[in-house]
């Protein structure tokens, strides 16, 4: 089967317009991932994170006719805030979901009543039966709060059970840790299909910042690459491009379900490793 290409975006600032992300759906569009996913703060319904993440996913649909999956991290949420975006979604015609638990915001009290993301699975399968396609989240190098690779994927298989029809996981810079994590969770009997997320590194500052969230190891020779061309953008981010490329040409060529490129937004970047998936396809 022909391995899936999508992309993950973010909502532009919530002191912007929300048309400023036209100009990045103009280009990723064009690229016709199969689907984009739009990330979604965890602040919870004081927030407006849901509204925008719902208004950016609605314009892929509507202005764009591509499909959008609609991230809802549950932390902050109580029943009534889900149903409401539940309903919002529907009403836009977004019919997939990538329910997370979401991470502890400073200075918000988790409401708990989502306390892991199977709680909010089975809460929507529940509340709303097939209507959605529902994605979850995984890790090849396990979550960072888990200490134990074991009982991580045996929640993993939790969460799938309630109801999950595909897994994409954290970012990863080496590829044994995902061939690994696959080998593991297919003899747990998790059989829905894995997209590999896949992050190009264009700056130094941000992967720093993204190790240090989501716990990725980095590989010597990736350290090589950020030691090397740190200090020079246009290097760095080819560098980042040809790494990424060559993490997803030895993915295809292992048979892997999908690839979810974590974009941040960047139109060039997408365009470059599009072309070279599009020409192995
Ligand atoms: P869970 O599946 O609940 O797992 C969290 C931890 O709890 C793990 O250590 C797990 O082992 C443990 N656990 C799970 N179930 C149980 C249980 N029943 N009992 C005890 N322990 C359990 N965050 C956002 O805020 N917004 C986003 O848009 C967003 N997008 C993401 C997209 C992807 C592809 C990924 C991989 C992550 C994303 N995140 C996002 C980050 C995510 O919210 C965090 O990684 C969060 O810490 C965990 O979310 P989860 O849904 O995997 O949680």
């Amino acid at each position: 089967m022909k391995a899936k290409f999508s992309f993950e975006i973010f909502p532009p600032k919530k002191d912007m317009p929300v048309e400023v992300i036209y100009k990045t759906l103009d280009g990723l569009t064009d690229l016709n991932p199969d689907f984009i996913s739009v990330t979604c703060g965890a602040g919870g319904s004081s927030s407006n994170a849901s509204e925008r993440m719902i208004e950016v996913a609605a314009a892929i649909k509507e202005k764009y006719q591509k499909k959008s999956v609609a991230h809802i991290p549950a932390i902050n949420l109580d029943k009534g805030d889900v149903e409401k975006i539940l309903s919002q979604l529907e009403l836009r015609g977004i019919d997939e979901i990538l329910a997370l638990r979401g991470d502890k915001v400073p200075g918000v009290e988790p409401k708990n009543i989502f306390p892991h993301a199977v709680d909010l699975i089975s809460f929507i399968r529940e509340k709303t039966d097939k209507k959605f396609k529902i994605y979850a989240a995984c890790y090849p190098e396990g979550h960072t709060e888990s200490t134990d690779f074991d009982a991580d994927i045996n929640f993993l298989k939790a969460k799938v059970d309630a109801g999950v029809d595909g897994l994409i996981t954290q970012l990863f810079f080496d590829n044994d840790h995902f061939y690994y994590f696959i080998e593991k969770i297919r003899a747990l009997g998790i059989n829905v299909p894995v997209e590999a997320g896949i992050m190009p590194v264009t700056k130094k500052k941000q992967i720093e910042r993204m190790v240090n969230i989501c716990g990725a190891s980095l590989p010597v020779k990736f350290r090589k690459i950020l030691d090397r061309y740190g200090d020079n953008a246009d290097a760095l981010q080819e560098a980042g491009i040809v790494y990424a490329l060559n993490q997803i040409v030895d993915l295809l060529a292992h048979g892997v379900d999908g690839i979810h490129l974590y974009v941040m937004n960047n139109v060039y970047v997408a365009r470059r490793i599009s072309e070279v998936v599009k020409s192995l396809a």
